[in-house]
């Protein structure tokens, strides 16, 4: 069941405050508070997602489109063409804030994550 006393709910809500990259209708990129990399970005969908799953199982075709798509303008905009997308579904995962967000991170060099 989706909580939206979760942190994320409440910055869409400007009930709390976050450092703003991008706002539309239908979703948030806000600067990470704990920043992994040079240029660390989450990407939120206003709609009520817990995770991946339900965002991929419930959301509409075009709203997936428009988040994909926009995700990827905001990476090129903000890293160029070299950055990492992660998204954590799940805590078994590292998920810790359940709305569904990808991290976009970049800079030079990034360590690498697997492998
Ligand atoms: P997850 O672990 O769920 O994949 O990612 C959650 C991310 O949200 C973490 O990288 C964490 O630093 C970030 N985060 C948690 N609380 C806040 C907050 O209040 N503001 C912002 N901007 N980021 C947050």
């Amino acid at each position: 069941m989706y909580d939206n006393n979760n942190i994320f709910a409440k910055i869409i809500a400007k009930e709390v405050p976050a450092d703003f990259v991008y706002e539309d209708d239908k979703l948030i990129a806000i600067k990470d508070i704990e920043p992994q990399a040079p240029v660390h970005i989450l990407v939120i969908p206003k709609g009520e997602y817990i995770d991946f799953e339900e965002f991929i199982e419930k959301a509409s075709y075009q709203d997936k489109t428009h988040y994909y798509n926009t995700l990827k303008e905001i990476a090129n905009k903000e890293c160029g063409e070299h950055f990492r997308l992660v998204t954590n579904n799940g805590a078994w995962a590292g998920q810790t804030v359940f709305h569904f967000h990808t991290h976009i991170l970049g800079g030079k060099n990034l360590a690498p994550t697997l492998g």
